[in-house]
């Protein structure tokens, strides 16, 4: 395309709120054959709220929201947000925490008041030993209800599962089908577990995604449909989303989205709505045809 019609295509694109960094990227969006998508905070709405608590031995509950919100205090994870928030809400205090660390993909760790506090996924209960028994079909009924269940251990023993629910956002449905309509093969990939990742793809009616996938496996996953030559869209808010936002033929963020992922990207969908990737596609191939 000449410099003008890309010009004129970012300007058209800018009014429907999706910001284009490079004029290459308007011209390949066209192209695209295969769209992968993130879960959280991309297909839903990014802002999970608890709405389970339960307790696996004789404390109660405020306690251990207390314990699970002084250690989430440390993370910038969206789930940590939603037990923080829970906390706040029922006003307990957060108490000071030592030693915290974050283990990509897995979850949460730190001390408090001589405590060993863990907080996350069945993973990394396996990987720290701690015996779940009967609460994995707990976690499991949970999860098929699209919620996203934690595990929280202290002290080397299982003493709550929480889980909270992330709704879809209210237009995903509709932009999602609008892709499907372009021919796009459209894959949601999540760091999510199995369960909650099939409930969602359910309702988004995705039929290909992929779960428990860590944030160095979702830039494999481009490569490899790549390799399958696919001309390979991805869309992603977060953190983990940026290596495979970078490697994409064209790598959309969603503009609520942190820093990392938007200077990763080639496109920012400024309104958050996945109508944009449908919208950037128009254009493009608008762009295109005004050469001919
Ligand atoms: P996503 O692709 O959904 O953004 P992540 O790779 O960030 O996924 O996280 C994968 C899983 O790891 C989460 O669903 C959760 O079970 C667990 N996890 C990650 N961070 C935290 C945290 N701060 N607190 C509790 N669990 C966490
Ligand atoms: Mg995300």
């Amino acid at each position: 395309a000449t410099p003008m019609s890309v010009m004129v295509g970012v300007g058209k694109a800018a009014e429907a709120g999706v910001l284009i960094r490079n004029g290459e990227a308007l011209q390949t969006a066209s192209k695209i054959t295969a769209m992968i998508l993130d879960k959280t905070g991309t297909i839903t709405e990014g802002s999970p709220k608890v709405t389970d608590v339960i307790l696996a031995n004789e404390s109660d509950e405020k306690t251990i929201l207390q314990l699970a919100a002084s250690l989430e205090s440390g993370s910038e994870h969206p789930l940590a947000q939603a037990i923080v928030e829970s906390a706040m809400e029922q006003e307990i205090e957060l108490l000071k925490i030592d030693a915290f660390n974050a283990i990509t993909g897995y979850g949460v760790e730190a001390t408090c008041n001589g405590k060993s506090l863990l907080f996350g996924n069945s993973k990394l209960m396996k990987m720290k030993e701690i015996e779940l028994s009967d609460f994995t079909t707990k976690a499991q009924a949970l999860a098929k209800e699209a919620k996203t269940p934690m595990y929280f251990a202290v002290d080397g023993q299982l003493a709550a599962i929480i889980a909270v629910a992330d709704p879809m956002k209210s237009d995903s449905l509709c932009a999602i089908k609008r892709l499907q309509a372009n021919g796009i093969r459209v894959i949601m990939l999540t760091g999510d577990n199995k369960e909650t990742a099939s409930a969602i793809a359910k309702k988004a009616q995705i039929t290909e995604f992929f779960a428990d996938v860590l944030p160095e496996d979702k830039a494999n996953k481009v490569r490899e449909l790549q390799q399958q030559g696919e001309i390979v869209g991805m869309t992603g808010d977060g953190i983990n989303d940026a290596p495979a936002l970078a490697l994409a033929d064209v790598g959309f963020a969603i503009g609520t989205g942190t820093d990392v992922a938007i200077e990763s990207a080639d496109i920012t969908l400024m309104r958050g709505s996945l109508h944009g990737l449908a919208d950037a596609i128009a254009v493009s191939k608008a762009t295109l045809r005004n050469i001919k």
